[in-house]
């Protein structure tokens, strides 16, 4: 079925992407991980220039050179901060690249109907993936209202484009039956595209992790499709690899909020505001020689990152800071929450690359019963993950399981003002008895803790 001189070539460059992704599942080997998936890529672009009859080669080294120069340029200026946004965008790319190769196929107009219904799903699914990974781009990017958008009369507005897009897909495959009425590829695209648009309008807040991962899963089918069409094996298996990850990834952060997949994309997380109720308490200031007090004559302390340890960069003072105290016996852990951060895995990352153990991190379930036991927890940037408004119901955020630091002896949150999280919900941690707030930049701070820390 698939062109036997590259069948070998491909079936390396299928070896090294599973290397690569088997590599990408611990933080430790996930660097390499992207190295060995980026030989497999280049490896697979370059036999396909040995393909016979290739055409326009001039023209397609020209578009490799500015999109991978782009790519390169872009992956260099990137803030650690807006990885999501890059993430978010080149998964669009490449649900776009689908669509495009589609689009050239089905104009091509082949005339077996079971290679253009490939094309068409491939087209349909890439339309909306990029689509919908724009719209997420604005969002994240902040060019775009964050929360969730609403308006009346949504759901059957969407539902009734994707039928048009399904109706339209349906003529492409068999066009005997509107005659030559019209021709329905340009309007199956808009169609397609206008509901991957419309799709993400309603997703918002704390939802954003899973829909990104759900673009990327829909991305790796678009691919794989486009490869049957194309009977290109390499498309095929790297599409479906990229399609099962990312369904995988869909699952677990939507497990992670313990939120049902319809739920998120139905369900409009945020998009009415929260009844203001009244938080008892106030936000009780501290300043840094109280906490390095605290921290050096206690025996656990846990450490709850977020994305505000993120901006800051602060993981290198972190991991200071946690030498200096373990050095006084003082027993520090962290405490990772799978959606802390603006990326899965974004705090992993970040204290493995600052040289902190990888046996010091726990997810939430290995810790959260630790915390009543706990001398102090120090909140470092983090907000949405450890609001106990997700304990009651009427909040947006009710039902996500969050990191139960408020059950610590003392909390101390580390943050630079009265900032709400991603999803916008008032934190009542923040007014608790128990908690006490160390304003300024996470990283400052740090650094003014182990100052403290050292002189005691
Ligand atoms: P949040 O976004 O909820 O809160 C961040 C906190 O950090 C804020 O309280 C902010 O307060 C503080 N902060 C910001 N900058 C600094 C700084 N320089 N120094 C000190 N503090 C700072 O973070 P969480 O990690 O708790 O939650 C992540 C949220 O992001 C969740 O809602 C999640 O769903 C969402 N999300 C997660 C993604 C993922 O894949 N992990 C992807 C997209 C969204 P202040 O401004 O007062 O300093």
């Amino acid at each position: 079925m698939f062109p036997d001189v590259f069948d070998p070539v491909y079936i390396i460059a299928v070896f090294f992407f599973i290397v690569g992704l088997h590599r990408m599942s611990h933080p430790l080997t996930a660097r390499s991980g992207i190295v060995w998936a980026g030989w497999a890529m280049l490896l697979a672009i370059l036999v396909t220039f040995l393909m016979p009859g290739l055409r326009n080669i001039p023209l397609i080294v020209i578009a490799v050179l500015i999109g991978g120069g782009i790519g390169w340029i872009a992956a260099e200026r990137v803030a650690m901060t807006d990885m999501p946004q890059m993430v978010a965008i080149y998964n669009g790319m490449g649900g776009g690249a689908a669509g495009a190769i589609a689009a050239v196929e089905l104009l091509r107009s082949t005339s077996v109907a079971s290679l253009s219904a490939l094309s068409v799903a491939g087209g349909l699914i890439g339309g909306i993936s990029i689509a919908g990974s724009v719209v997420a781009f604005l969002k994240l990017q902040g060019w775009m209202r964050q929360k969730a958008i609403t308006y009346p009369l949504q759901q059957p507005t969407n539902i009734a484009v994707l039928l048009l897009a399904l109706v339209m897909g349906g003529f492409v495959v068999d066009p005997s039956i509107i005659g030559h009425a019209f021709n329905p590829l340009f309007p199956f695209f808009v169609f397609s595209i206008a509901f991957g648009f419309l799709m993400a309008l309603p997703i918002g807040g704390a939802d954003m992790p899973v829909i990104i991962s759900l673009f990327n899963a829909l991305t790796g089918l678009a691919v794989a499709l486009d490869g049957f069409a194309l009977t290109n094996f390499a498309m095929v298996v790297a599409g479906t690899l990229v399609g099962a990850a990312g369904s995988m990834l869909t699952l677990l952060m939507a497990k992670a909020m313990n939120r049902s997949i319809p739920n998120i994309l139905f369900g409009a997380f945020g998009a009415k505001e929260e009844a203001a109720g009244e938080i008892k308490g106030s936000m009780k200031p501290i300043d840094a020689d109280d906490v390095a007090v605290m921290l050096a004559y206690a025996n656990t302390v846990i450490i709850a990152p977020g994305y505000g340890m993120a901006v800051a960069q602060a993981q290198q003072k972190v991991k200071e800071l946690m030498d200096l105290l373990e050095a006084r016996g003082v027993s520090v852990k962290f405490a990772i929450h799978p959606v802390a951060g603006r990326m899965p895995g974004h705090m992993n990352v970040l204290l493995a690359e600052a040289g902190v153990p990888y046996d010091h991190l726990f997810d939430r379930d290995e810790i959260n019963q630790e915390f009543e036991n706990t001398d102090v927890v120090l909140v470092i940037g983090a907000n949405d993950v450890v609001n106990p408004a997700a304990r009651r119901k009427g909040s947006p955020l009710y039902g996500m399981p969050i990191l139960d630091v408020d059950r610590a002896k003392n909390v101390i949150v580390l943050k630079r003002g009265q900032g709400r999280g991603f999803s916008g919900v008032e934190n009542e941690l923040f007014y608790a008895d128990n908690t006490k707030l160390l304003y300024g930049d996470a990283q400052e701070s740090v650094s003014r803790l182990v100052q403290a820390l050292k002189k005691l």
